[in-house]
Formats: C-alpha cells, structure tokens, sequence
C-alpha cells in the first residue's frame, strides 16, 4: 500500500499507545504522551479502545497481555485510525 507522506503524527503514537496501556512506558514518554492524548480527539478514542481491550485481558488476572492480544490491538488501532482519516 502507497500511503501518502509521513504528516499524520497520530502513527507514530500507536506502538506507544500501546506501551502506555500496557503500563510500559516511561516517564518522559509517558508524559508527552498523555499531553497528546489530552489534546487528540483520535488518539484519545484509540486509548479508550484500547484500554478497553487490553484491560479485559488484565481483569481475566493475566499480569502481563499476552503478544496475539498486544498485535490484535495494535492491527485495530490501525484500522481505527484509518476509518478516522476516511470520516474526515
Ligand atoms: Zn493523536
């Protein structure tokens, strides 16, 4: 897939997004990000999707997601992120 040049910033969030909700991120990223999210109506829907999905997986007692989950996660967030750049 041809994708048009690197302006979207939201993409490069996603791994971190991830991260984030994971508990892995550190601080300095960690803050940045969270200011993103404050600021990023589509970054802010992508974590709750997220933290939605990743949170069943800890609530089942699992103290770490498991990869499949991390992958299936990061494969919606970019499909979210795509319906989002279609709707605009
Ligand atoms: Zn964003």
């Amino acid at each position: 897939m041809s994708g048009p040049p690197a302006t979207r910033p939201c993409e490069g969030h996603l791994a971190e997004l991830v991260d984030y909700i994971d508990g892995d991120l550190a601080p300095p990223a960690l803050e940045a990000l969270e200011a993103h999210i404050e600021a990023c109506t589509c970054c802010s829907a992508l974590e709750r999707e997220l933290r939605e999905r990743i949170g069943l997986v800890k609530q089942a007692g699992r103290p770490e997601v498991p990869g499949d989950v991390r992958a299936r996660a990061r494969a919606r967030v970019q499909a979210l992120l795509a319906e989002a750049r279609r709707a605009r």
